[in-house]
């Protein structure tokens, strides 16, 4: 690995494994956990940093000087990607999606700062950027560029991910993560064996598209274990929230002191939960959820 990466990743903290206790859990007679990947780092959280570190090595081994990729106003993955562009001296540029807004959100602020171009870009073409699924394929693309799909998703993505289900160094029943574009599931799935029950769930409305991404990523993989992907609790689709799931996100945190952020981890814990108290589980089973970090995402507009 290049030198510039290899001194970042040793600032990196670990991603501890710990059990949530509590007397409903234990009255449910079920085990969980969490990997906190949240903890990594506070800016390249979670699932992000896992997905690119692979990314970046192959980028910076190409000699690029300049990672490119797409993502909301509040995203995670530019947030992450801007920053680590200025630490590993790369240019960085975004496609956001919509219009320019009047007040830009928190992310957008910092990504700024961290001198990432933005081109605000309408829905329609937005959507078409999600067809170029190739570091190479971005139309227009040039020599030293390197383009990152949404949320990462290039086939060196999983390998990241592989790294953290292989710290799990304890046996577990069922494995859980929150899904965007699912790459991150892609992943888990890819480096599982077949005991386990892997359920991804869909911060998005539509969970069959979300499927079918996860499919294809998966093309070279044999992946003959049980994995599913669960849309019940979207909470009326992408970053929207709802008084029971703060509720829920303001219990677990008084209880666990872990926060949780509601685009992602909030409702795969709701989820969970409510999976666990309609008895989906089995007494004794032992339920590991991914942490995948995005708390800077539920800053408030300032
Ligand atoms: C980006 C993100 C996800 C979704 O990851 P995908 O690999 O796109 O499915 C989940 N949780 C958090 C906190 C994220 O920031």
């Amino acid at each position: 690995m290049h030198p510039n990466l290899i001194a970042l990743q040793n600032h990196l903290h670990p991603s501890p494994l710990t059990q949530v206790k509590s007397s409903w859990l234990r009255a449910h007679k079920v085990e969980l956990w969490l990997k906190r990947d949240d903890l990594i780092h506070p800016i390249i959280s979670g699932n992000k940093w896992r997905k690119l570190k692979y990314i970046l090595a192959h980028a910076l081994a190409q000699n690029s000087h300049t990672l490119i990729s797409m993502g909301g106003a509040w995203s995670n993955h530019l947030h992450a990607l801007a920053y680590v562009g200025q630490l590993l001296n790369l240019h960085t540029r975004a496609f956001v999606r919509g219009e320019a807004p009047a007040q830009l959100s928190p992310t957008l602020q910092d990504i700024m700062r961290w001198n990432m171009q933005l081109t605000f870009t309408i829905r329609h073409d937005y959507q078409l950027l999600r067809n170029y699924k190739h570091w190479q394929a971005l139309p227009g693309w040039q020599t030293g560029q390197y383009w990152l799909p949404e949320g990462g998703a290039l086939p060196l993505a999983l390998a990241g991910v592989q790294e953290m289900t292989n710290e799990i160094d304890i046996p577990y029943d069922y494995l859980c993560v929150a899904c965007g574009t699912g790459t991150t599931l892609a992943g888990i799935i890819a480096n599982q064996r077949a005991e386990k029950q892997v359920i991804g769930f869909s911060a998005l409305k539509d969970g069959a598209f979300l499927s079918a991404d996860v499919q294809q990523m998966l093309t070279e993989y044999r992946h003959a274990i049980n994995w599913h992907i669960n849309s019940d609790y979207h909470f009326g689709g992408f970053a929207k929230t709802n008084a029971v799931l703060q509720q829920f996100m303001h219990e677990f945190m008084q209880e666990t002191q872990i926060v949780l952020d509601p685009v992602y981890t909030g409702k795969m814990c709701f989820g969970i939960y409510d999976l666990i108290r309609q008895g989906y589980f089995q007494a004794g089973d032992r339920i590991i959820a991914v942490h995948t970090g995005g708390l800077q995402g539920s800053r408030p507009l300032s």
